[in-house]
């Protein structure tokens, strides 16, 4: 066994086995769970988790497998089931109900994906799927039924989505999503930027991802040396939905991040049972802007199959907002928006202060 001296805990002499610490990488792989790893990790019985929230069992038919990050699951309260890290990731027998209005592509993305990888609906910016997978399976997700089969990264493909952005001048922003971009390997990341940063136009990379929160250990110097390296502006828009994802662990991950020079702003979706309430969403804003993060976008569910059951209304999203409004200084205030299919911008339910 290969011992090594923890420099932040000198004082009690902790030794940490280096064999217990993971890699971002094995992290990321080893998030793939059964939902009885699940439960058994938070001491929540099969039986609680059927009757008291009417959990799905028949987890072996499902077509969004469970997925979580330990870092993540270590931020839940065992025990609980209605957790609100939890609940995001817990398959519910409601996912299978047939939701007049509800689709597999509520934001018609297949008719902006003309080119493999490449989602071209905002006149100025392109959004890149650079990879299909994510760290945690959100059961809201409005991609849990994206075509991913037929928008496989590869450099082929990108290297088809990089003639598209050369011809047209009008794009001025690159937009890395996925999945979650922060999932591919750093090489492939390197290889990608460098190869828009070569685009004249291309004046912005924006990331979305999920990662700083939930694998804030996926922030490591090769990462933060490509950032650094880009050398146009850079955006990251990081996705908390509840103050009880961030921890000092994700504070660290976004002190690095700033460092680079990125602007980092955070989106939450509005969900039932994991944030709707004002106490919940201004509890965020403040943690959010503790660890340096200011509110951007508060969404209302995307009506995408499977995730009726977390749809708030507009009526009560207002209320709840106006709330909110109430409490905080107009730059914590996230603007609450819907996506609509075929509009050429977001629709601002309530405009920020
Ligand atoms: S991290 Fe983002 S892309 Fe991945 S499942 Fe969650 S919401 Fe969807």
């Amino acid at each position: 066994m290969i011992t090594r001296t923890d420099p932040s805990c000198q004082t009690q002499n902790t030794v940490i086995r280096l064999d217990e610490v993971k890699s971002w990488q094995q992290l990321l792989s080893g998030s793939t769970l059964t939902l009885a790893e699940l439960l058994q990790k938070l001491d929540i019985s099969a039986a609680d988790f059927a009757n008291s929230i009417d959990g799905d069992p028949d987890t072996a038919a499902l077509d969004f497998s469970i997925r979580a990050p330990a870092p993540f699951i270590e931020r839940m309260v065992k025990g609980d089931i209605n957790d609100p890290l939890l609940r995001q990731v817990l398959p519910l027998v409601k996912e299978h109900d047939i939701t007049p209005g509800y689709t597999t592509d509520p934001l018609q993305e297949a008719d902006f994906n003309s080119i493999p990888g490449l989602i071209h609906k905002y006149r100025s910016r392109a959004l890149f799927i650079v990879t299909k997978a994510c760290a945690i399976h959100c059961r809201y997700c409005f991609r849990r039924h994206f075509p991913y089969e037929d928008n496989q990264p590869s450099r082929e493909m990108w290297s088809q989505a990089l003639d598209y952005l050369e011809q047209h001048p009008d794009i001025n922003e690159v937009i890395y999503s996925g999945g979650d971009p922060l999932a591919s390997s750093n090489a492939q990341l390197n290889w990608l930027s460098q190869r828009i940063a070569k685009i004249p136009h291309i004046k912005t990379l924006r990331i979305h991802t999920r990662l700083p929160v939930v694998l804030p250990e996926r922030i490591d110097s090769a990462l933060l040396e490509l950032l650094q390296q880009w050398p146009g502006k850079k955006v990251i828009v990081i996705h908390s939905n509840h103050a009880n994802e961030i921890d000092d662990s994700v504070k660290d991950a976004i002190d690095k991040l700033k460092l680079t020079g990125a602007t980092i702003l955070n989106q939450t979706v509005l969900l039932k049972g994991i944030n709707d309430s004002s106490s919940a969403l201004v509890e965020l804003s403040e943690r959010l802007f503790d660890v340096g993060v200011l509110p951007y976008y508060l969404h209302l569910l995307d009506n995408v199959t499977g995730a009726a059951h977390f749809a708030i209304d507009d009526t009560e999203a207002k209320t709840i907002m106006a709330e909110v409004v109430a409490r905080l200084p107009g730059y914590l205030v996230p603007r609450l928006v819907r996506e609509e299919a075929n509009k050429k911008s977001k629709t601002l339910i309530l405009p920020r202060l």
